[in-house]
């Protein structure tokens, strides 16, 4: 892992000037459970702003899996359609890389596009 935000022990990490052990997302994840920092770093990454750490595998997650913890641990919204009370991670994000999510749950966004799609393949063709 190469981060601007990397604190000290990253020289005692096992991917310190490494980064061929990081490439492939699985030898990444196993490079991590053998590496003596990793509560540290798991400590560490888990600690910021999910759209400003590194991509790829960071103390043996991915970048979604450390996604899912942040917003787990944030109180959950309700579904401005369904009304479901739903974690964060249920919301698709406003926009490509920006932290806000929608106000409608994913299930509800697929269930319109499936409804969508539906209505226009039973269409009657335009004349
Ligand atoms: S846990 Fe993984 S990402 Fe973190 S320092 Fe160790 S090898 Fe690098
Ligand atoms: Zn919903």
């Amino acid at each position: 892992m190469t981060s601007d935000y990397m604190p000290a022990w990253q020289a005692d990490g096992l991917c310190a000037g490494r980064p061929d052990l990081m490439a492939d997302p699985h030898q990444a994840e196993a490079t991590c459970h053998r590496c003596p920092v990793l509560p540290e770093c798991r400590d560490w990454v888990l600690s910021l702003p999910v759209h400003e750490g590194p991509d790829g595998v960071v103390a043996a997650m991915t970048l979604a899996e450390r996604e899912r913890v942040v917003l787990d641990r944030e109180p959950p919204r309700q579904c401005d359609t369904c009304l479901e009370i739903r974690p964060l991670w249920a919301y698709a994000q406003n926009t490509e890389g920006k932290p806000s999510r929608r106000k409608t749950c994913r299930t509800c966004v697929d269930r319109r596009t499936h409804t969508n799609r539906a209505r226009h393949e039973t269409a009657p063709p335009q004349t």
